[in-house]
């Protein structure tokens, strides 16, 4: 089946490329970020295959349906930015990922905790200056520190083992609690609880109406003074500007983000000689305790492997009349 491939990377090429020997679909490599402009690129596609900042919303559906796509393979297991009612209104189906390598995205956000408690990005960068002084680089231990995990699904449950190991008192939010996670030690708590005990807060849990900007400055507020905030898992969980102001005040001690609320204008490409735009985003990069990592998470060789051979099938599925449980109506 000819798919229009949008927001390719040369990583996507290698591993699709891999993966299509047992399938041989027709891969139309796009560079162009699918929005309302790139649509009409799909035309003669009977599938499009879009990334987590491609537009999916309500117009780009309609022109792409217009154009003879009939399904939307997604490469991701996030599916924020699709527009399901009206894809399901106009007869497309939507398949999705669900779970390539949750280890990824856990040890991820685990690798983001330890480098800002122990400062090593910026011991790194003094140790090439010859600057060997350990002013400033106190950190202090995980074992017996309290982290707050909201989400506790297939990356969150990871996240509570990895941290079990440190020996660190495991507290969560969750609107399904998992009893994998109780039975490491996880205690279920309300979110403001969660909010109040934790010296670090790590969101795993999906955007939905109810989650966006499930930290703002009320949360922050009630948190501890110094508390260390990750998110790897949507930019919209966090109301960045409230951030800002936490950070400002000395409340937020440190912050950690692989996701941005604004990142579909930034990350997946090279801008290093380009005048950043967003002036909110710039304000981050000036503080010395705020590591930002452009939504790589999930980037390891064995998700890319998963993410390539699951999409494929899953678009194999759909030529062929099949259902594979990935799809989302
Ligand atoms: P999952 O579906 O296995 O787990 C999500 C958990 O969140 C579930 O246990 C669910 O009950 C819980 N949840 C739902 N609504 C909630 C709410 N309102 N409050 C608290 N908990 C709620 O998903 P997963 O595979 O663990 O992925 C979690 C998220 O991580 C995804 O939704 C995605 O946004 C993000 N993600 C990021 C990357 C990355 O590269 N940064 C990669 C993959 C996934």
């Amino acid at each position: 089946m000819r798919i229009a491939f949008f927001s390719a990377h040369q990583f996507d090429r290698q591993f699709f490329d891999e993966a299509n020997r047992a399938h041989d679909h027709d891969i139309r490599y796009l560079e162009a970020r699918l929005t309302p402009v790139t649509s009409s690129l799909a035309a003669g596609s009977p599938a499009v295959c879009a990334f987590v900042n491609d537009d999916l919303h309500g117009d780009v559906l309609t022109a792409l349906h217009a154009a003879g796509v009939r399904l939307i393979a997604l490469r991701s297991a996030g599916f924020n930015h699709v527009d399901l009612p009206k894809a399901l209104e106009l007869g497309l189906t939507v398949a999705r990922v669900p779970a390539y390598s949750p280890h990824a995205v856990a040890e991820h956000a685990i690798a983001m905790m330890l480098s800002l408690n122990r400062k090593i990005h910026r011991a790194h960068a003094r140790v090439r200056e010859g600057n060997f002084a350990l002013d400033g680089l106190l950190g202090f231990d995980m074992h017996r520190r309290t982290v707050g995990l909201v989400g506790t699904g297939k990356i969150g449950s990871l996240v509570a083992r990895i941290l079990a190991g440190f020996g660190c008192r495991l507290l969560a939010y969750d609107v399904a609690p998992n009893p994998e996670c109780t039975g490491i030690g996880v205690h279920y708590l309300s979110l403001e609880d969660v909010w109040a005990q934790s010296d670090i807060v790590s969101l795993h849990c999906p955007l939905t109406a109810d989650t966006k900007h499930m930290i703002d400055g009320a949360t922050i507020a009630k948190m501890k003074r110094g508390v260390m905030i990750i998110n790897t898992g949507r930019g919209g969980l966090v109301d960045t500007a409230a951030l800002i102001g936490g950070l400002k005040s000395g409340h937020i001690g440190y912050v950690g983000l692989d996701v941005y609320e604004e990142e579909e204008q930034l990350f997946f490409r090279d801008l290093s000689a380009q005048v950043i735009q967003d002036d909110v985003f710039a304000r981050l990069l000036t503080f010395p305790n705020v590591l930002i990592t452009a939504h790589q998470a999930f980037f390891t060789r064995e998700a890319l492997q998963a993410i390539s051979a699951v999409t494929l099938e899953n678009v194999s599925a759909f030529e062929h009349g099949r259902r594979t449980g990935n799809e989302l109506q």
